[in-house]
């Protein structure tokens, strides 16, 4: 029997606020391994109720430093610590990424102190310590680590201004799933997604970002339609996302990430992976938060 190799969902959606999709984050369970991808905003609290104890991840990976990809690792830290964690956490990602640590420890140093104290000698010191490491930017997936029998490579996408930017692939036990990171569409991506058995990519979908700036404007919020309208120099449009899955023939491409948020339920999903079909053969599927999608062999032709 093929072992557990699934993409736990956290967070489906962006910095844009809304009530069913946190900001961006997963896990990726291979087996008894458990690895953190991402942790912005209200990830952390879906852990749990996603059926993943904190303290069995041991391992985190970051693809950008963006604040809905990383303003919930505090509540991670903490989570993970009091459900049992004896061992500091492996955290990896890109350039910046030992800065966001000590910054977010330096926030917490005194809560440290005061539950240390308070629940003297339960709380094991190590299980709140972090070690980082930055991964170096390439342009081709390359791996970085072994995780309990699974491969992570990292690869660097685009989404400038900021850099570096990564992407992720992780094979484990036969079968690969890339991790897109936010990105326009890119070379590296698409090379890197080569007969995947599953793309978890963003999207934004550009009709439905359109509206809402039209609303802002109709509204007078000038500013916040000005902000939506640098959106898409730095997201990868629905149409483009899938020609990428049907150029590197993956086996599934499940949307994560989603520009603008909308609701989990209605009209809205569907109108979201509009003219994706036509583009793309394979299942086409909309994530929402708390969902775990097992990455299951392609189909091959
Ligand atoms: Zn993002
Ligand atoms: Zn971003």
């Amino acid at each position: 029997m093929a072992e557990r190799f699934d993409v736990v969902f956290l967070g489906t959606g962006s910095p844009l606020p809304s009530a069913d999709r946190c900001g961006a984050g997963h896990v990726v369970v291979a087996g008894d391994t458990s690895v953190l991808v991402d942790c912005g905003w209200g990830a952390a609290r879906k852990i749990l109720i996603s059926g993943v104890l904190p303290s069995d991840i041991n391992t985190a990976v970051f693809t950008h430093m963006h604040s809905d990809h990383i303003t919930d690792f505090p509540d991670f830290l903490f989570l993970r610590w009091t459900s049992g964690a004896t061992q500091p956490l492996r955290v990896f990602g890109p350039e910046g990424t030992q800065e966001m640590v000590d910054g977010f420890l330096m926030a917490l140093r005194r809560d440290i102190g005061f539950r240390l104290a308070h629940h003297a000698g339960k709380l094991h010191p190590d299980g709140i310590k972090v070690e980082v490491t930055e991964v170096p930017v390439t342009a081709r997936a390359e791996k970085f680590l072994d995780a309990g029998g699974m491969s992570i490579e990292s690869f660097e996408v685009n989404h400038f201004p900021v850099v570096p930017a990564f992407g992720y692939r992780m094979r484990f036990d036969g079968r690969s799933v890339v991790m897109s990171g936010d990105t326009i569409f890119c070379e590296s991506l698409l090379h890197a997604s080569q007969g995947a058995d599953m793309l978890v990519c963003e999207a934004l979908n550009v009709p439905m970002l359109e509206m809402r700036r039209n609303a802002l404007r109709i509204m007078g919020r000038e500013l916040q339609a000005s902000l939506f309208g640098d959106v898409p120099s730095y997201h990868i449009p629905t149409d483009e996302v899938a020609r990428l899955a049907k150029s590197a023939g993956v086996g599934k491409l499940v949307l994560s990430h989603l520009i603008p948020p909308i609701p989990n339920d209605g009209p809205e999903v569907q109108a979201f992976t509009q003219g994706m079909a036509e583009l793309y053969g394979g299942p086409i599927h909309v994530a929402r938060d708390t969902e775990r999608i097992a990455v299951e062999k392609r189909a091959t032709a």
